[in-house]
C-alpha cells in the first residue's frame, strides 16, 4: 500500500497522479500530491516505478498501512527500491548495458547449433 510521498524529494510533477489506476492522489497546486484515498490503493507499484525522483514508497503489504516513517524508508534505502529491483533504473542509466538476457539467448543458440 502507498505509504509516503516525500515532500523533500517530490518535485510535484504529478506523474504519479496520472498513472495511478485507483485515483489515490489529489493534485495540490505547487506542492506534492496528497495521498487522499489510501484505502483505494491496489499496491500495483506504478506510482513508484514512474516517479522520476524516487519520492514515493509503496509497501508490499496490500492489507493496510504499516506505519513506516520517512526517516526509516530513507535509512533502509527503500525509496525507489521496487523500481530498481525490476531493473527500471538500470534501464534508464545504462540502456541495455546491464541487460544480461543475451547470455541466456546465446546459450540457447549454442545448444540449438549443437543439437539441430
Ligand atoms: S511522480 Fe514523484 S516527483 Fe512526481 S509528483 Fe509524484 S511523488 Fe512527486
Ligand atoms: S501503488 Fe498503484 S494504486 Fe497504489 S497509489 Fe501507487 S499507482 Fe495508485
Amino acid at each position: 500500500m502507498i505509504e509516503i510521498v516525500s515532500s523533500a524529494r517530490c518535485t510535484a510533477c504529478n506523474i504519479c497522479v496520472r498513472v495511478c489506476p485507483a485515483n489515490v492522489f489529489d493534485i495540490v497546486a505547487d506542492a506534492p500530491p496528497t495521498i487522499a484515498r489510501q484505502d483505494d490503493c491496489q499496491t500495483c507499484f506504478l506510482c513508484e516505478i514512474y516517479c522520476p525522483e524516487d519520492a514515493l514508497y509503496v509497501a508490499p503489504d496490500a492489507e493496510g498501512p504499516i506505519a513506516i516513517t520517512e526517516d526509516e524508508i530513507d535509512r533502509r534505502g527503500l525509496f525507489g527500491s521496487y523500481a530498481r529491483a525490476l531493473g527500471w533504473k538500470k534501464g534508464r542509466l545504462g540502456g541495455t548495458r546491464d541487460d544480461t538476457t543475451w547470455e541466456l539467448r546465446a546459450t540457447l543458440d549454442q545448444k540449438k547449433k549443437a543439437n539441430p
